[in-house]
């Protein structure tokens, strides 16, 4: 069984998700409608994604009701700016072929363009009208996250970043803890890369009689993360979903703990002024 996590603003996300990213328009609507079939009621895209004509099609072609599915939209970089943004999010409710999002989130905070806090302003708005449940943002140093916050009074309801084994951004979630924003996980699988044959990760698998992605997103929930796996293969759509059935014992999950490095992060550094 999928948890729900409750927002600082009442309201509450599946804690397990499924992500979209490098899924093609036309392939997005299957994906999604397997993903819906499997049990998944949380679904994250984003206007740069270029799908979300497919996810909406998806929705809307699948026996789950809108309301009884959490989706999640994002910003993106260039369409940051108070006017912009509110322009923007219409743009993807059209596209979504939907009334609402449940989320919408500040995509990069890019400070070196300093638009983010007029951004946060036009979200906060966008909340008051209805057109989105709950606000937050991803990929935002602390610093930004802190001003943001200091600024407006609104505080995110979840921080959306990359986090896996190899990268556990600890300091991050500390910050999280201090402001009750839920921490959200990017690339939770590590791109199914390297972290998914790790020795540790492999011998916890093979204890339990799991996966190595079972194992890894089993570490994301104990830990209260929420965490959003892609995959287009529907038996890895399943297998990753039952994941949530999968208990760690605290020896597992402090093990795990070990495997995070400074130089784990796959992607972009949110502070990283050159991207
Ligand atoms: P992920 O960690 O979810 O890994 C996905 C890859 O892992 C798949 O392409 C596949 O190759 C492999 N995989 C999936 N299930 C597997 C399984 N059971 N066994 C073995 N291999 C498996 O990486 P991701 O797609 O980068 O991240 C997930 C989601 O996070 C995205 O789809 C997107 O929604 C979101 N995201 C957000 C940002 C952001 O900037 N906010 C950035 C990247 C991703």
């Amino acid at each position: 069984m999928v948890k729900n996590i409750t927002f600082n603003d009442g309201n509450s996300i599946p804690q397990l998700g499924y992500g979209v990213w490098q899924i093609e328009d036309n392939g997005a609507a299957d994906a999604v409608g397997t993903a819906l079939e499997t049990g998944y009621r949380h679904i994250d895209t984003a206007s740069i994604y270029g799908n979300e004509v497919g996810v909406g099609r998806g929705i809307a072609t699948s026996s789950v009701p809108r309301e009884d599915i959490f989706l999640t939209t994002k910003l993106w970089n260039s369409d940051q700016g108070f006017e912009k943004a509110i322009s923007a999010l219409d743009a993807s409710l059209e596209r979504l072929g939907t009334d609402y999002v449940d989320l919408y989130l500040i995509h990069w905070a890019k400070p070196q363009q300093g638009t983010y806090l007029e951004s946060w302003r036009a979200l906060i708005e966008l909340k008051k009208q209805g057109k989105v449940r709950s606000i937050g943002v991803s990929n935002f140093p602390q610093a930004q996250l802190r001003e943001i916050i200091a600024d407006t009074g609104v505080t995110p309801a979840i921080h959306q970043i990359e986090l896996h084994p190899y990268f556990s951004q600890e300091d991050m979630r500390a910050v999280h803890s201090e402001f009750g924003i839920v921490t959200e996980a990017w690339s939770p699988l590590g791109q199914g890369g390297e972290l998914l044959k790790d020795p540790v990760i492999v011998e916890i698998a093979g204890k339990h009689g799991v996966s190595p992605a079972q194992v890894v997103l089993a570490w994301h929930l104990a830990k209260g993360i929420v965490a959003i796996p892609k995959s287009v293969t529907p038996a890895r759509i399943a297998e990753n979903f039952a994941a949530a059935n999968v208990t760690l014992d605290t020896a597992d999950i402090a093990a795990i703990d070990g495997l995070t490095r400074a130089d784990g992060r796959i992607g972009p550094d949110p502070q990283n002024p050159e991207f």
